[in-house]
């Protein structure tokens, strides 16, 4: 039976290291035993971790425990071996990207344009970010359509003035589709031609969500962070397991996302909302989780209280711990080449944030209410 020993080296012993060559080597000399090597980056600290995969059960956790730099010996049996929280698993996780924290408590906009259209738009919407002290976005160059007739975004021929329209504007991180492993190569490319003024936080999209082998190449690389949507017609757990496939090929730095599931059982939303799974997700995993309003819902549908439809589930997620959201804006619906009628407006986004606040705010009451009334162990 295959198995898994998650063995923690002490803070400071580097994946390169002497230490960590001798524990993989006595790993390799077991016989059904095949170790590998993760970087994991916490709050702050990095920490080597080594995953000995298969009949475990013929390691002695002593002996390992003695080998050197060995700080911690976890066993795992649950499917979910890189991204699962584990009993006895206590472990920071998260990660830091271009300067920015993503771990389970902290909370992003990545509000932005649904598919770059032109410069004037990229810059309008930029120009908003940074007036309000926000250092992430959304831009989607390769856009998955569902009609081949429609517009399928700019490709690679936007990304140098993009990149560098972001640095202007202090962009850090911009979550960008990919759906093709050849896309990963031209965004490195394009990101070191220009000198890296911005990073990328690369997107697969809910219909990519089971390509196995773009999930395998974009887990390969390691520079940057993935955002891994929801499938939107498969189970949570076929998603999680799509999830593993990014950090089994050596990229832990994920966020998942919720964008809503296709049932019609959510109608008249674009799909049904789902993001009563953030406190699953949380629970399931040590992942960051996404909340995707704009794709759930659809619309600029606005309730008889004021709101809009999309400010209501994000909200809802927020209030519940969502840790990032991505959120269609355009400064000019009517000129977006794709989903204009979703898009949230630039003189919304101070409301739109201000929004976010509260809930936001009621998310860390309602924690601490809970601290104060679970009784201890
Ligand atoms: C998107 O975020 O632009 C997008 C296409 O989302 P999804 O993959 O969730 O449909
Ligand atoms: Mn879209």
């Amino acid at each position: 039976l295959e198995t898994i020993m998650i063995i923690i080296l002490r803070p400071g012993t580097h994946i390169d290291s002497a230490d960590t060559k001798t524990v993989i080597d006595f790993l390799s000399s077991r016989p059904g035993i095949t170790p590998q090597a993760h970087t994991v980056s916490g709050t702050d600290r990095t920490l080597t971790e080594i995953y000995a995969v298969g009949d475990t059960s013929a390691l002695d956790p002593q002996e390992v425990s003695s080998l050197p730099a060995v700080e911690r010996v976890v066993r795992v049996s649950r499917e979910y071996r890189m991204i699962g929280r584990h009993a006895d698993d206590d472990r920071a996780r998260g990660f830091t990207y271009n300067g920015i924290r993503f771990d389970q408590n902290t909370l992003h906009l990545f509000a932005g344009l649904c598919a770059v259209d032109n410069r004037e738009n990229v810059e309008s919407m930029m120009r908003a970010l940074k007036e309000h002290q926000l250092p992430c976005t959304r831009m989607g160059a390769y856009k998955p359509r569902t009609s081949p007739y429609s517009f399928q975004g700019h490709g690679t021929d936007c990304l140098p003035w993009v990149f560098e329209l972001a640095g202007r504007y202090d962009i850090k991180v911009i979550a960008m589709e990919v759906t093709h492993d050849s896309q990963v190569d031209e965004i490195l490319e394009t990101l070191n031609a220009c000198g890296h003024p911005t990073g990328v936080m690369l997107q697969i999209g809910t219909r990519n969500t089971q390509n196995f082998e773009l999930l395998k190449a974009v887990g390969r690389q390691r520079e940057l962070p993935v955002l891994i949507k929801r499938g939107f017609g498969i189970t949570l757990e076929e998603s999680l397991n799509a999830t593993e496939y990014l950090a089994n090929e050596g990229n832990s730095n994920v966020v998942f996302c919720l964008r809503g599931m296709k049932t019609n059982l959510g109608d008249p939303h674009r799909n049904f909302v789902d993001f009563s799974h953030v406190p699953t997700v949380k629970h399931l995993t040590h992942l960051p989780v996404c909340i995707d309003p704009s794709h759930s819902v659809g619309s600029r549908n606005r309730g008889v209280d004021g709101l809009l439809d999309i400010m209501h589930v994000t909200a809802q997620g927020i209030i519940a711990g969502a840790n990032m959201v991505l959120v269609d804006f355009h400064p000019n619906p009517q000129q977006a080449l794709v989903d204009g009628p979703q898009a949230m407006l630039l003189d919304e986004l101070p409301w739109f944030l201000e929004d976010m606040q509260i809930a936001r705010q009621a998310w860390e009451q309602r924690v601490a209410l809970a601290r104060n009334n679970l009784t201890s162990p």
